[in-house]
């Protein structure tokens, strides 16, 4: 590559893996067999639709088989193609190893628009698609198991999963072959917003260290910080909602397809999106100044930047112009490996994709395994845990009363202890353990290791030692 020329996507993914082996001492070509895609397999079909056969082209890649089943979503956007899909099922190999989700990676893709059909033709097209890899295992519990990604959610995961039962109706297992579905076909809770969930523990994991902090120039806590946010759609819109609702931090701009919003005094998030559904944009949205050129805001002064929309948005042309300390990537890719060395070299603190947005994968984890074992978390314990509590509060109102104590328990204390820990607790408490043993395991290189400048190169080094550990367990 010339200094000069911005790499693509799959570029950026192949330079950021090596910078970090180069780093390593592995054996020598297993570092070649970690970097390399596996297989992709391209189907293009058609389906009758409007009065016509449309063809539709469509891909599935797997990156890396040395766990199985394989995991990645499932991408609608017109501009799919197949080294994007690539570059993405690698990450995914890299997401997987470093947040301990036993999986291989793997990343779906179908170059489609999907505003532009039908709720009932969007179904036909995915089941088809479906179809086609589901005949070659490419769908399977125990094989390759999609997700949600850009453009596609719970609905689209519905019909796959459908499909595949349809296909494989004696297979008990049947809906352990996709996740991200909706609760009533076997989804589990706290899938939907778990993606963005992961992006608001990872910040918060990051500001209960000060050296962390001290190395982006930034001090306290979310508490007031000023955000910018690229992307309203699942990732974008849960992360910036729970960062201003819950951590006080105020989301001083939103970057959108048809341009931006900019308010100092922070956004409401829910309005913003509210006025997305109902309006198809963000233009003429009231309480912010509205700008037509969207990428402009993300160089504007603010503390965190989250660019949660897709890749190659940060690149070697306005990195330079980038102020903000902090950078989050919620999406996959969305500094090049160009930017990357720019913004290393200002100093810029960037919290890189693969653990960013682990937090979907992780979920996904919790829900494959609550339909292997087909029982919904905490059904066995809830009440026995309530049972128990309820022998301790009841123990010490019985002392404070026999002995005269006076004792009174703060107002609120007894329902809230007393309650057992329901499925969609015990997802957010497995999910935030993931993001801070995670965010541990890549500190510990970063600041561990003079070698290691960045969090980035850090969590790669974290995750291809874990692959490679893997592969050579099988002996490779
Ligand atoms: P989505 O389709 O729900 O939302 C994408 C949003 O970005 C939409 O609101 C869209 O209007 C906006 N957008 C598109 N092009 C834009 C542009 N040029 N400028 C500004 N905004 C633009 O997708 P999502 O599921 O939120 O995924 C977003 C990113 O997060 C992707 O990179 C995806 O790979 C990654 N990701 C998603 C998940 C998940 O669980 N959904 C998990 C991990 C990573």
């Amino acid at each position: 590559m010339q200094k000069t020329a911005e790499p693509s996507f799959r570029q950026s993914v192949d330079l950021m893996f090596n910078r970090a082996v180069a780093l390593m001492d592995l054996p020598a070509g297993l570092e070649e067999k970690i970097r390399v895609c596996n297989a992709t397999y391209t189907v293009r079909f058609g389906v009758r639709l409007r009065g016509r056969v449309q063809t539709f082209t469509g891909y599935r890649s797997v990156h890396s088989e040395h766990m199985e089943p394989v995991k990645g979503g499932i991408r609608y956007a017109p501009e799919v193609n197949q080294d994007e899909v690539e570059a993405l099922a690698a990450l995914m190999t890299y997401k997987c190893a470093l947040v301990e989700a036993p999986f291989g990676g793997s990343k779906g893709g179908l170059c489609i628009d999907p505003r532009e059909w039908e709720e009932h033709e969007l179904e036909q097209i995915t089941r088809r698609f479906a179809y086609e890899l589901i005949k070659r295992d490419l769908i399977h519990p125990a094989q390759n198991v999609p997700a949600p990604d850009m453009g596609t959610g719970e609905r689209e995961m519905a019909w796959i999963s459908d499909q595949y039962n349809r296909m494989n109706t004696a297979d008990i297992n049947s809906r352990a072959c996709v996740t991200g579905k909706p609760i009533n076909a076997g989804g589990i809770q706290g899938r939907v917003e778990a993606t963005g969930r992961g992006v608001q523990y990872a910040l918060r994991e990051f500001f209960r260290h000060p050296e962390d902090m001290a190395a982006a120039g930034l001090t306290g806590s979310l508490d007031g910080k000023r955000i910018i946010v690229q992307g309203l759609g699942n990732v974008g819109y849960h992360a910036a909602l729970f960062l201003s609702e819950e951590d006080g931090a105020r989301i001083t701009g939103i970057v959108e397809r048809d341009g931006a919003l900019h308010n100092p005094d922070g956004l409401n998030v829910r309005a913003v999106r509210d006025w997305i559904v109902r309006h198809g944009g963000v233009s003429d949205y009231p309480d912010a100044t509205h700008s037509v050129d969207g990428a402009a805001l993300l160089e504007t002064e603010c503390d965190i930047l989250i660019p949660a929309a897709l890749e190659g948005v940060i690149t070697m042309e306005n990195a330079p112009r980038i102020k903000a300390p902090l950078i989050i990537e919620a999406a996959n890719g969305p500094v090049t490996a160009g930017a990357d060395e720019i913004l290393r070299a200002r100093g810029t603190v960037i919290i890189p994709d693969m653990y960013a947005n682990a937090g979907g994968v992780t979920v996904s984890y919790f829900e494959w395994v609550k339909n292997l074992s087909h029982i919904r978390f905490g059904r066995m314990q809830r009440r026995q845990e309530e049972a128990r509590h309820e022998l301790i509060v009841h123990e010490l109102e019985r002392l404070s009363a026999d002995r005269g104590l006076g004792w009174e328990l703060s107002p609120g204390f007894k329902e809230k202890y007393l309650r057992g820990a329901d499925e969609l607790e015990l997802v957010r408490s497995g999910l935030d353990d993931t993001m801070r043993s995670a965010y541990q395991s890549m500190r510990e290189v970063w600041h561990g290791r003079d070698d290691v400048e960045d969090l980035r190169t850090a969590a790669y080094l974290v995750s291809i030692g874990k692959v490679a550990a893997s592969y050579r367990a099988k002996g490779l």
